[in-house]
């Protein structure tokens, strides 16, 4: 049964929206690469589109961590409650058609760019809806309740009519949940983080957001590769550039897109997702970043090669 994954925030930190004058740049970008040409349907506007870059013809999106996995026969799966969880909730409803859903949320950690989308995750409002939480952190429970108490949201979590549970995952142990082998993994990072890796049916995939690797310490590098195994897509923390990580940004919580391809290299993963943007970075430069590692991937490579993807908000990929 393949998996299919939607990547509904991709950005790190805070949400970060695309400005009037970045997308009107945009758009002046792309009228003076179509002059002289005839561009007078739908059809040959959107074929030239295709030619143009990613950056100019996309934005990489502003909504923060939230992705779902699909599979036929498996539950409905979410990784991360940013504020792409919204659009989640949305679509997730129109597809439902008034039946109950029921949700698998796996929280990474509990920043707030990582349950900022809860409050806003329209099935929880409504009474038949079933939505499991799961978590390494104690205080999962605690870090969710507490975002939606006064005085710092109208509607108190007691309100949510669905059915709602929290349920803690020991790190290392590996569980049966909602059709997949879910295996959660302690990551270094500020209060701490969790990367999980996904199974079924001989698929696997690894969400790892919000982790800072030290490759000088072997034996954490040792622990990761492991983790990553053979994983047919990497989700990975690449929100800075390898200069940042060993200059002012060392010890922040993040990574780099150098470490992501040094990592899956080493592993044999097949596919490397760049995730948890930069929210200070425009389209143009998280494309150079994407550009930029496609490229060190192709000069590193060995025998096995890594396929790299810059995540965006609408992104899907079927494994
Ligand atoms: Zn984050
Ligand atoms: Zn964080």
């Amino acid at each position: 049964m393949s998996i299919n994954v939607r990547f509904w925030g991709t950005r790190g930190s805070i949400p970060a929206a695309l400005t009037a004058k970045a997308l009107r740049a945009k758009l002046v970008e792309a009228l003076v690469a179509a002059s002289g040409r005839e561009l007078d349907t739908p059809e040959k506007a959107n074929a030239f589109a295709d030619t143009l870059p990613f950056s100019t013809s996309h934005t990489f999106g502003g909504n923060s961590s939230c992705i779902e996995l699909r599979s036929e026969g498996a539950g409905r799966v979410l990784l991360d409650m940013g504020s792409g969880a919204r659009a989640a909730a949305g679509d997730a409803l129109r597809e439902l058609k008034g039946a109950p859903g029921e949700f698998h949320v796996f929280q990474s950690h509990l920043h707030w760019d990582h349950i900022m989308g809860f409050p806003f995750f329209t099935p929880a409002y409504i009474p038949g809806h079933k939505i499991t939480i799961y978590g390494c952190h104690a205080e999962l429970e605690h870090a969710f309740r507490r975002q939606q108490a006064q005085p710092s949201f109208p509607v108190d979590f007691s309100v949510m009519a669905a059915k709602i549970e929290f349920v803690v995952l020991e790190p290392g142990r590996t569980y049966d949940i909602a059709g997949y082998r879910v295996t959660p993994k302690p990551q270094v990072h500020g209060g701490d983080s969790y990367g999980y890796r996904f199974e079924r049916d001989g698929r696997s995939l690894i969400y790892s957001t919000d982790s800072e690797h030290k490759l000088e310490d072997a034996e954490e590098t040792r622990k990761f590769i492991d983790f990553f195994r053979g994983a047919d897509l990497v989700i990975f923390d690449a929100m800075y550039s390898l200069a940042d990580t060993v200059s002012v940004k060392e010890d922040w919580g993040h990574s780099s897109n150098v470490v992501g391809v040094e990592l899956c290299q080493l592993a044999q993963a097949k596919h490397l997702v760049l995730f948890h943007h930069e929210p200070a970075y425009d389209d143009a430069t998280i494309e150079r970043v994407w550009r930029e590692t496609q490229r060190l991937e192709e000069i590193t490579r060995e025998e096995h090669p890594v396929a790299v993807t810059a995540a965006y908000d609408g992104l899907e990929i079927t494994l």
